[in-house]
């Protein structure tokens, strides 16, 4: 097939736009995807000067997701005086699969000359993933801890360096996923939650309690999409399934999405554009009605519901075991 641009050999054809695209066009049609998302949502400031930049911390894990975003961010931002990138890297103690994804982060960090800090479990809370899930006093899924162990990491840090925005590498499936997942769980408060941190006009994001406020550039290309600029392009990553991985609702809808789009191109697009308009709904329903006030947990400070954060609670059931 050729590029419906140029005529030169296409690299990828979307089943969804008809498109047939060569490497060149290809790479300018996701770099101009995220750089749309980036301005339609609102992210780069319009007061912000090159003596007070804003500051972006990127969450890295040496996936080709965020290793993508960090690529694509360094180069529209890099040289940029209103914007400081920094990259952060959590290691949570998985044999055989964090160190290589560490050692990509390392490498793309110093290629791109990004400033890059890493934070693990095992420094911060004496932790690694592969004895929790030996122990796992909760009897729940890896996953369940990691993800509140990781939330707790990515928030603290980026306030720690006073962070006007988390952005992370989700893509279009992961978006169309957990949309599709919240839908099924029928779980609406939730649905309103995702519009307030990662979806609404990046000015109306709550972050009153002390959140740093959330974005996702990534959200409107497809996975197999950022795999083949991350191969294209020869970036660093590091693509290869956590031993731990254990989200099985989400493979059943993954597989599911694949399905439905192979016979219905478009699907992911339409559910992540119509979730975003439910969920705006929601978010609108929600706003100010009355919520757990938030306080500092008794045991280490950060924000929560309670007089012990979860997080607190899982290290303390760890360390029991
Ligand atoms: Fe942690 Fe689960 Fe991700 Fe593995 S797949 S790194 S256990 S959240």
């Amino acid at each position: 097939m050729e590029c419906d641009k140029c005529g030169r050999d296409a690299v990828m054809h979307a089943g969804y736009s008809g498109a047939h695209l060569c490497e060149e066009h290809f790479r300018a049609s996701v770099e101009k995807r995220v750089r749309r998302r980036i301005r339609r949502d609102g992210l780069v400031p319009q007061d912000a000067s090159p003596g007070d930049p804003e500051r972006w911390v990127i969450g890295l894990s040496g996936g080709k997701d965020s290793v993508v975003l960090a690529q694509i961010l360094d180069e529209t931002f890099g040289r940029d005086p209103r914007i400081e990138l920094v990259a952060l890297t959590i290691h949570e103690g998985i044999e055989g699969y964090r160190d290589e994804s560490v050692d990509a982060c390392v490498e793309l960090a110093a290629e791109l000359d990004l400033r890059h800090e890493l934070v693990s479990y095992e420094e911060e809370f004496g932790v690694r993933m592969d004895d929790v899930v030996e122990d796992d006093p909760e009897g729940m899924a890896p996953c369940a801890y990691c993800g509140v162990f990781r939330r707790d990491l990515l928030e603290t840090y980026a306030a720690e360096f006073d962070a006007d925005i988390l952005l992370t590498g989700h893509n279009l499936d992961d978006e169309a996923q957990t949309a599709l997942m919240n839908v099924l769980e029928g779980d609406v408060k939730q649905m309103a939650k995702h519009f307030d941190a990662s979806l609404g006009p990046f000015d109306e994001r709550t972050d009153d309690a002390g959140f740093v406020p959330r974005a996702k550039p990534l959200r409107d290309v497809p996975e197999k999409e950022v795999a083949l600029y991350a191969q294209l392009r020869e970036l660093p990553a590091h693509i290869t399934e956590c031993p731990h991985a254990s989200e099985a609702f989400r493979g059943e809808i993954q597989e599911l999405l694949l399905k439905l789009e192979e016979n219905h191109p478009g699907t992911r697009h339409s559910i992540v554009s119509g979730y975003e308009e439910l969920a705006s709904m929601a978010a609108d329903r929600y706003r100010g009605e009355s919520t757990p006030e938030m306080e500092a947990c008794d045991r280490c400070g950060s924000q929560t519901t309670g007089d012990v954060c979860r997080k607190c609670r899982l290290l303390e059931s760890l360390a029991a075991t």
